[in-house]
């Protein structure tokens, strides 16, 4: 597997023109690598500093994230051209879930998503419906952000910021408790128990959409 020590890449600073050495590891392994990890969860990983100037920028690029403790990777694939990465030749426990993503906020979530005991799918189809939720409640002129997951000391919560017309900015929160686990356990879990066995997945916005709309077209009761 490379090394990040051995992906060291010459860039150009924007601002002054000099080169700035940095290292763009294609695979980063968790395991191995904790601080990384960090770096990614706080948005500073896919950040170059220049250190003849003191300008940064982001710079993104297709990045294989592996976790073999918890047996998953997560593709970070920005330019949907480039192929996925192949994850037969690698030392590294098979992995039991493939994720794919195209951005750097994303990714960071999707690492929170997929270490949490809670099932990503079921996570992205409460935030799908709590989406529509504020959606139907908002008065019209309001702005909404995009829902976000994560868990807090009172366990995983979802979070939307919005700017609601005439009142301004709000956070809107939507608390996973046990209880409302086990209703969306119940109502969706027929449908997603099944992972596809060696393919990336993008599970995100798109595939919780087909999800509720399947639902709602074939109830269960
Ligand atoms: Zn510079």
């Amino acid at each position: 597997m490379p090394d990040a020590a051995l992906s060291l890449h010459t860039l150009t600073c924007p601002a002054c023109r000099r080169t700035v050495t940095q290292s763009l590891p294609p695979v980063l392994n968790a395991a191995l690598h904790p601080a990384e990890r960090e770096r990614i969860l706080n948005h500073s990983f896919f950040t170059v500093s220049c250190p003849h100037c003191g300008e940064s920028w982001e710079i993104l690029y297709n990045l294989l994230y592996c976790d073999p403790l918890r047996r998953f990777m997560i593709a970070l694939q920005p330019d949907t051209k480039m192929p996925f990465p192949s994850v037969s030749h690698m030392d590294i426990p098979t992995p039991e879930q493939l994720r794919v993503v195209h951005d750097a906020e994303d990714l960071a979530e999707k690492i929170q998503q997929m270490e949490d005991p809670v099932d990503d799918r079921l996570i992205e189809t409460a935030k799908y419906l709590f989406y529509l939720k504020i959606r139907n409640a908002l008065p019209p002129g309001s702005l909404m952000g995009m829902p976000v997951f994560h868990r807090g000391p009172e366990g995983p919560v979802i979070s939307l910021p919005m700017e609601i017309k005439g009142k301004g900015y709000a956070m809107g929160t939507d608390r996973l408790t046990p209880e409302r686990l086990q209703e969306l356990d119940r109502l969706y879990h027929p449908l997603i128990s099944a992972e596809l066995p060696g393919g990336f997945r993008e599970i995100g916005r798109d595939y919780a959409r087909r999800l509720v709309e399947f639902c709602r077209r074939n109830p269960t009761g």
